[in-house]
């Protein structure tokens, strides 16, 4: 297992020698002592990837195509391992680790071919003299923070794009999970990246790292992924040397079941959107909206499979709902449950901690909560916790109303078997992402991102390239 930073093609300890513990929050066993490296760390693999960049930005799409593929095999390869790893440092359940591998590694294949498609333009001249293109180039150095939620997939998201486009890249992954990211640039030597090109420093002082991403001209892009609040930091940092950023921030999804929706699809899509590594995505379900024809019966159905969900470390085989990363996720959780019941709503199961035999006190006990208004803090905030809470509507129109009350645009589900209101709702819903009838709406080949609070720019799809790319435009006089 690699512990230290990542840079020019070494695995280098932090300059100062310190390092800090990475913990299982299932079981607070420290799993490694990891390089705590800081700015002076992240300037090293600034200049290691300013130095690799010419020669990489001018080798062919098809030729920068062979080690993101490569890279893309190797974590197939080595699935089980990253996966294990994924959930020691996060908590997630080990099967759904296994597919954020899966998915993580379709980014690099998938920017691998798209890579090949990064086309210029040509533009029609008024002046027949004249001669009109417009080249689209790789904008040079690329950073990345990434967030612990997706230790794996959120540096591949980053990773692939990036790479493809020809920028090369320094990735400064969460403080909880940087065993992930060192695997994959342990991956990236083998499957023969040039030196310099992919860099990682890990560290505890991520603004002093932060900081050096956004004091020069060496850096032209920032992505990140993580908390509104920390978006908008990164955001003002970006002013000083006008670097582009990316930021996907945080989310609070509302799901709208009407009353014409397949309530076991529902139901099910609720289960994957809701209790996928314990709550804790920025596209899970926050708020359930259900239609009041449907609503017992609904919350019926969601209380029995909630409540059969089985708690534990996220590594003993059939756990379902893994820890919250850290203490202070779960007092949050606790938090929108207590506000909640004192406001009038009912948990119809779970509501307190659960307790898992040899583990941290840091489980959740999986909750649906009914009788929930849009004025409890469930409904105003983020959870990001197994909590499920349920608020009755009539209307379409009020349903829209609710949904779209927050500052969050991220994203949206609607469950409903009427086209028409499916396409109104899709058109009215402002939410970067909406999935209708589908709970799991993320895939490389789309643009994932938000709108308002949510975030700035696009991750996956065509669009996910066009963050690293710059345009140029060429007037050529020829007569
Ligand atoms: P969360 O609350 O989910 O942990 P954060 O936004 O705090 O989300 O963290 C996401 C990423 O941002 C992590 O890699 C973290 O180290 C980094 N980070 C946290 N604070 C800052 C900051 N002030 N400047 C730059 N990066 C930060």
């Amino acid at each position: 297992m690699q512990t230290s930073c990542f840079i020019d093609g070494k695995f280098v300890p932090a300059r100062s020698g310190n390092t800090f513990a990475v913990r299982n929050p299932a079981t607070d066993a420290t799993i490694a002592q990891v390089a705590d490296g800081n700015g002076t760390d992240a300037r090293a693999a600034i200049e290691a990837a300013s130095r690799a960049f010419p020669a990489w930005k001018n080798l062919a799409a098809i030729e920068r195509a062979k080690p993101l593929r490569k890279l893309s095999e190797l974590m197939l390869r080595d699935a089980e391992r990253l996966a294990d790893l994924c959930s020691q440092e996060c908590g997630k359940p080990l099967a759904e680790a296994r597919v954020e591998v899966a998915y993580a590694a379709s980014f690099l294949e998938w920017y691998a071919e798209e890579g090949k498609r990064v086309y210029g333009e040509t533009i029609p001249a008024s002046d027949p003299g004249k001669r009109l293109f417009v080249l689209r180039q790789p904008s040079g150095v690329a950073a990345a923070i990434t967030p612990w939620n997706f230790p794996i997939a959120m540096v591949t998201r980053k990773m692939g794009p990036a790479l493809a486009a020809g920028c090369t890249q320094v990735v400064k992954p969460a403080e909880q999970t940087p065993l992930s990211a060192l695997a994959i640039a342990e991956l990236s030597v083998e499957a023969g990246f040039p030196t310099g090109v992919f860099n990682v420093v890990t560290g505890l002082d991520a603004p002093s790292i932060a900081d050096t991403f956004f004091d020069g001209l060496t850096v032209r892009h920032v992505s990140f992924t993580g908390s509104t609040e920390v978006g908008r930091i990164l955001l003002e940092k970006s002013a000083a040397n006008v670097v582009r950023v990316s930021l996907e921030l945080g989310g609070h999804a509302p799901f709208i079941v009407f009353d014409d929706a397949d309530l076991d699809k529902a139901v099910v899509g609720a289960m994957a959107s809701k209790f996928r590594n314990a709550g804790q995505t920025c596209v899970c379900a926050n708020r359930f909206l259900v239609q009041r024809g449907v609503h017992d019966e609904f919350v019926k159905r969601l209380t029995t499979a909630v409540a059969a969900l089985k708690v534990g470390d996220g590594r003993t085989p059939g756990t379902q709902v893994g820890p919250l990363v850290d203490d202070a996720g779960l007092r949050k959780a606790e938090a929108h449950v207590a506000d909640a019941v004192a406001h009038g709503a009912r948990a119809t199961t779970g509501g307190a901690r659960a307790t898992v035999t040899g583990c941290t006190d840091r489980f959740m006990a999986p909750t649906v909560l009914t009788g929930v208004t849009p004025a409890m803090l469930c409904f105003r905030e983020e959870t990001f916790g197994p909590i499920a809470p349920v608020c009755a509507f009539d209307t379409e129109t009020e349903a829209l109303e609710i949904a779209n009350g927050t500052p969050y645009g991220l994203a949206a589900y609607l469950f409903t078997a009427d086209g028409a209101r499916i396409m109104r709702m899709a058109e009215a819903l402002q939410y970067g992402i909406v999935g209708v009838n589908d709970a799991l709406p993320a895939t490389a080949q789309a643009p994932f991102g938000g709108v308002k609070h949510s975030g700035l720019g696009r991750e996956g799809g065509h669009q996910g390239i066009e963050e690293y790319l710059d345009l140029k435009y060429v007037s050529w006089r020829i007569s």
